[in-house]
């Protein structure tokens, strides 16, 4: 019965070695280099052991985030629906091209083999790609039908590498392509995905935690739905989703828990439950629980 509208199950092993409550730069750098101890034989395990919690938690319905490409397959011999989205990143614009062409491939052959579960595009996010990438992926994705995600407005590092160029997450980001150059957009998250023609493509927008109400407006009127993943967000000290303005403006808001080295579980109820916490006083108890059996928010 819930949808859990954002998960990376391939992370699922690197549960009890990836300490949340540091800023989230600090954290995507340790998550990684953790990522890379392991070998695949390892985060297949965490993956069948995750699909089974979802499956013991009723869940019906997930939104998966595959880097390795290791979780397309048990999803979609799982009988769980829903949308696992193949990621690409890349901030060196031929870089980054080529392994959305190849990923486009790739993304070709699985949808023959579609499932409750489809075939759909990630592209990471602002500070790990190339606006050329996000460019290209919208052109295709709207043209294909291809349903897509990206990580957006999710924390001030990610504000400050849009605003100013600085900021820890720019500083990872000189560190992986330093032969890149970055001249700052100056604008917010949000408002640069539409400088770029993202939005009109209507990517799922997951966190979407750091937005201000242009923003909002802007989320609204291209119809975008947004992920909600409240105990990530909080854990990875990245700030509180104005959830009842998104509502009010008759935003589509999901809920996820994201992977478990930001979330302590993969149970909807642990997240329905911090939500209504979170957002108390503010939004209704009964709504939160409606936010997460959403199928439809996956695109
Ligand atoms: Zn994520």
């Amino acid at each position: 019965m819930y949808t859990n509208a954002h998960t990376h199950l391939e992370l699922s092993a690197l549960a009890e070695v990836c300490p949340t409550g540091q800023e989230f730069g600090s954290w995507l750098q340790t998550m990684l280099a953790r990522r890379m101890q392991l070998d695949n034989a390892t985060l297949e395990r965490g993956i069948h052991k995750a699909i089974e919690q979802l499956q013991q938690n009723q869940t019906t319905t997930v939104g998966d985030i595959s880097a390795t490409r290791l979780s397309i397959e048990p999803l979609l011999s799982s009988g769980l629906a829903g949308v696992v989205y193949l990621e690409v990143l890349g901030f060196d614009p031929t870089v980054a091209l080529e392994r959305l062409s190849a990923a486009q491939r790739e993304i070709d052959t699985w949808r023959k083999r579609e499932t409750a579960m489809k075939i759909g595009l990630s592209i990471h996010a602002p500070y790990s790609c190339a606006p050329s990438l996000f460019e290209a992926a919208a052109r295709w994705c709207r043209a294909e039908a291809v349903p897509w995600a990206i990580h957006i407005a999710e924390s001030p590092a990610e504000v400050a590498f849009l605003q100013q160029g600085i900021g820890s997450l720019r500083e990872l980001n000189r560190r992986i392509t330093p032969h890149i150059e970055w001249q700052a957009p100056q604008c917010s998250p949000i408002a640069y995905l539409e400088r770029l023609g993202v939005l009109e493509a209507q990517p799922v927008l997951v966190h979407a935690v750091q937005v201000d109400a242009h923003d909002l407006a802007l989320i609204a009127q291209y119809d975008c739905a947004v992920v909600h993943c409240p105990r990530s967000n909080h854990n990875l000290l990245c700030g509180r989703m104005p959830l009842e303005q998104m509502l009010a403006q008759g935003i589509r808001v999901g809920l996820g828990t994201d992977s478990l080295t930001s979330a302590q579980s993969l149970d909807m109820r642990d997240e329905i439950s911090f939500a209504q916490q979170l957002h108390a006083y503010k939004v209704a108890p009964n709504i939160i629980e409606q936010l997460a059996t959403q199928p439809s928010i996956l695109g």
